[in-house]
């Protein structure tokens, strides 16, 4: 069987990436847009979000300014999308927040653990339920989550942002479960730490420090750009017969047990 490299492997799709501002999510406005799909950055950092377009086809990319945890927002970025292309073949809610890391679950006050919750869970759920909405009658589409290894593993976030991570899994199953009916898949993917923007404030590092840090423990530290491959997958035909998985992008990490290493 001869196996040929596709290098437009969203061509014709149409994708809303959430967080597509800064980080992994910029990574995959990026990559989406070079393997030929029309992309739509879904953001509440409006200068970022316009200068990344600003690059891009100007026929293939929108700004859509959302906060995630707004509905009307998140039904405005999807209805506008449909109006200006026609289609929705890929939600990838991505944006995420870490919150403010404290040591002790004592110290972690109501209003920090509502934010996250907020943006992590009750955004990637309004991004599902409207992405559904119109992918239901269209019979197709993939939507995929970011989840984190924190999503199968403590110890390495915020509680917050733990129990988000574990929260985001448990609604793609359903959604999974629910949808494939309709011939939408929906996955998460759980990358380790990333050199973005969220993770300089998490290690408390600079750039420099992050890239060194990446070449000395690569799989533990990555790359916007290997997340947005594995995004990438998500999204594409590639993993047609993919739903319900999350797709851990760690190099390893979390199977790696210290005691026999
Ligand atoms: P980042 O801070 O670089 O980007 C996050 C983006 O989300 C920003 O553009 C921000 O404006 C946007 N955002 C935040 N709140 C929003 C809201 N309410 N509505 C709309 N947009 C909002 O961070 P990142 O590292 O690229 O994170 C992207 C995703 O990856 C998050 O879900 C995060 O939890 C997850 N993740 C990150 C890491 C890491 O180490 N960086 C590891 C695992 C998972």
């Amino acid at each position: 069987m001869d196996i040929v490299y596709q290098c437009s492997r969203l061509e014709g799709k149409v994708a809303i990436i959430t967080g597509g501002a800064s980080g992994i999510g910029e990574g995959a406005v990026k990559l989406f847009s070079k393997h030929g799909a029309k992309v739509v950055i879904a953001d509440v950092q409006d200068d970022l979000a316009h200068s990344i377009c600003k690059d891009l086809d100007p026929k293939s990319a929108l700004f859509v300014h959302c906060d995630v945890t707004n509905e009307s927002d998140v039904k405005n970025a999807i209805d506008t999308t449909v109006a200006k292309y026609g289609q929705l073949d890929i939600m990838f809610n991505n944006a995420g927040i870490m919150g403010v890391a404290k040591p002790s679950i004592l110290d972690n006050d109501k209003a920090e653990f509502e934010k996250v919750i907020s943006v992590n869970i009750v955004g990637a759920f309004l991004g599902t339920k409207h992405a559904a909405r119109v992918m239901i009658p269209a019979r197709r589409g993939s939507i995929i989550t970011t989840a984190s290894i924190s999503s199968v593993i403590g110890g390495v976030a915020t509680h917050a942002y733990t129990i988000s991570k574990h929260a985001v899994v448990g609604l793609t199953r359903n959604a999974a479960v629910e949808l494939g009916q309709y011939g939408i898949r929906v996955n998460c993917v759980s990358p380790a730490t990333v050199a973005t923007p969220m993770a300089k404030t998490l290690l408390k590092m600079d750039e420099d420090e992050i890239q060194s840090l990446y070449s000395n423990l690569k799989g533990a530290v990555l790359k916007p750009e290997d997340v947005a491959e594995a995004a990438l997958y998500l999204g594409s035909d590639d993993s047609k017969y993919v739903s319900g998985l999350n797709l851990v992008v760690d190099g390893g990490f979390t199977i790696v047990n210290p005691a026999l290493n």
